[in-house]
């Protein structure tokens, strides 16, 4: 297969400005989520690629890359935000096709992996140092310089998004890139790769090397040569990584997961609230690390928010990606296996609301039901555990306090909302709620590639998005200088 209108060949890695064989030759097959269906065969990186990725990383910081100027990398990276841009409706495809999302949530990514190029191309030449008043007769400053090959390890379920934030504020800050994309879905990383090499990416500055998380994955993440890791997918990988960034002592980026809340009091406008309670839930089939998959509703208002969610469960429709309709299929029949465990669980729950799945769905499709609960007990495995699915839960609660201590009672805290038109109480939760990112009467305002975004507790550490990234993906040195 080719990656049209790209002409790639999803067989080959990415080093050193190249399409390569990997060393050993071998490959990983491919499948179609929507059905099944074999959709092509991609290289299987192992140790010795990603030493020579590093390799090349290493020759890009050290020649052309290594040279240039903020404004040079700030005009590559508008280039290549160009580029994606022509590009599309082929990426939007490809995604679609890879990763099972409906076409027009697929567009979506390709539009964020062009915004994440045109904020970090303007921002490129906009990171600063600062002088410090010091001792009589020394002139203090700071510079901020690249920590020198960055690896980045990519999930499957976002894979131009979080390419985009994280490759593109790496390579703004000067940084050579070695990425390995997930081994469910890859294609629009090489699509990414390609896309740079026209844009006039030295190089060298982007490597990328497919294979398996336990493969290339972890020959990555322990190459002495890897100077800074951004890590985003599950906990358990993201603990194993931040061993191996501990034994080489670099620093780590992990977004992990999470188990979102989105709190609804009694004053807040429910018309208003009420389509970003259910599509927090359900997008991207609801495998997104800040899907909301907590709705914590007020007594006064818990029956009117469970009856009309329920009722926007009931006439989603769920079918193939390029049908673009509301849900498409989860990544893999291993997803909906554990998927379907999660919904098992919910046996002892209400089922507010369950979308009803066509009959003519491709047989092999890895579908399973989104389904809305209600009346979960705060401490209920589906009100606690990330469940990676289209699957929300309703809980009610008293008052503020009470609301503030459920949605502060799992071991995640990534992204929270609050859905309310008073303001005291706005404040209040936004301090207290434990999470990177707090949304006010709105829930995700739009994806933001402007807003810095992370976790706390097992939902990770560091900032990426954003200017903040950018310090992230970034040294300080400070220079005193003695002149007398
Ligand atoms: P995963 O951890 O299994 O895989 C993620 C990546 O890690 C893949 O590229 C995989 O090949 C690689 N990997 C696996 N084992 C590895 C190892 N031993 N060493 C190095 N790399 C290894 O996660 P997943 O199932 O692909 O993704 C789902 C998880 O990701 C969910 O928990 C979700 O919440 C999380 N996620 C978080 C964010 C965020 O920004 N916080 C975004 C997307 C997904």
């Amino acid at each position: 297969m080719t990656l049209q209108p790209l002409g790639l060949d999803p067989s080959l890695c990415f080093i050193a400005g190249r399409w390569q064989a990997t060393a050993r030759g071998e490959m990983l097959a491919l499948s179609d989520p929507s059905t099944g269906e074999a959709l092509c065969e991609i290289a299987r990186g192992q140790a010795e690629d990603i030493d020579r990725a590093v390799a090349a990383a290493q020759m890009a910081l050290d020649g052309e890359w290594g040279r240039s100027t903020a404004v040079e990398r700030g005009r590559v990276l508008a280039r290549l935000g160009q580029l994606v841009l022509e590009h599309t409706e082929a990426l939007a495809a490809l995604e679609a096709s890879d990763v099972g999302k409906p076409l027009k949530q697929a567009r979506a990514d390709v539009i964020a992996l062009a915004r994440y190029m045109e904020f970090y191309a303007g921002a490129a030449d906009k990171v600063h140092g600062s002088t410090i008043p010091y001792m009589d007769g020394f002139t203090v400053y700071t510079l901020r310089q690249p920590h020198g090959v960055t690896g980045h390890i990519v999930p499957w379920n976002y894979p131009m998004q979080i390419i985009g934030r994280s490759v593109g504020a790496a390579l703004a800050m000067g940084n050579a890139a070695v990425l390995k994309p997930a081994e469910e879905a890859c294609l629009t990383a090489l699509a990414f790769a390609e896309l740079a090499r026209q844009a006039g990416l030295p190089d060298g500055a982007l490597n990328v090397v497919p294979g398996l998380g336990a493969e290339a994955g972890a020959a990555l993440t322990a190459h002495p040569g890897v100077h800074h890791i951004s890590f985003t997918g599950s906990v358990g990988v993201g603990r194993l990584v931040q061993q191996s960034a501990g034994h080489n002592v670099v620093p780590v980026t992990l977004e992990l997961g999470g188990k979102s809340p989105q709190l609804v009091f009694e004053d807040a406008d429910i018309d208003a609230a009420l389509p970003f309670l259910v599509n927090a839930g359900i997008q991207n089939a609801g495998q997104t690390c800040s899907a909301a998959s907590r709705i914590l509703a007020q007594r006064g208002v818990y029956d009117q928010v469970v009856r009309r969610m329920a009722g926007r469960y009931r006439d989603l429709q769920v079918g193939p990606a390029l049908q673009d309709l509301d849900v498409g299929p989860l990544i893999s029949a291993r997803q909906k296996g554990i998927v379907e465990e999660y919904l098992a669980q919910g046996d002892d729950l209400e089922v507010a609301g369950a979308a009803t799945l066509p009959d003519d769905l491709p047989e092999n499709g890895a579908y399973v039901q989104p389904t809305l609960f209600a009346g979960a007990a705060p401490d209920h495995r589906l009100a606690q555990e990330e469940v990676f699915g289209p699957v929300q839960v309703v809980i009610p609660f008293d008052d503020e306090a009470e609301a503030l201590s459920i949605a502060n009672g799992t071991a995640y805290g990534l992204v929270a909302s609050v859905w309310t038109r008073e303001g005291a109480r706005q404040m209040r939760l936004a301090k207290a709620l434990r999470a990177g990112q707090v949304f006010l009467n709105n829930y995700g305002a739009g994806g933001g590639v402007e807003l810095p975004f992370g976790g706390t507790g097992l939902s990770g550490h560091g900032r990426e998005k954003g200017f903040e990234a950018l310090y992230g993906f970034s040294t300080l040195k400070t220079v005193a200088a003695h002149h007398g």
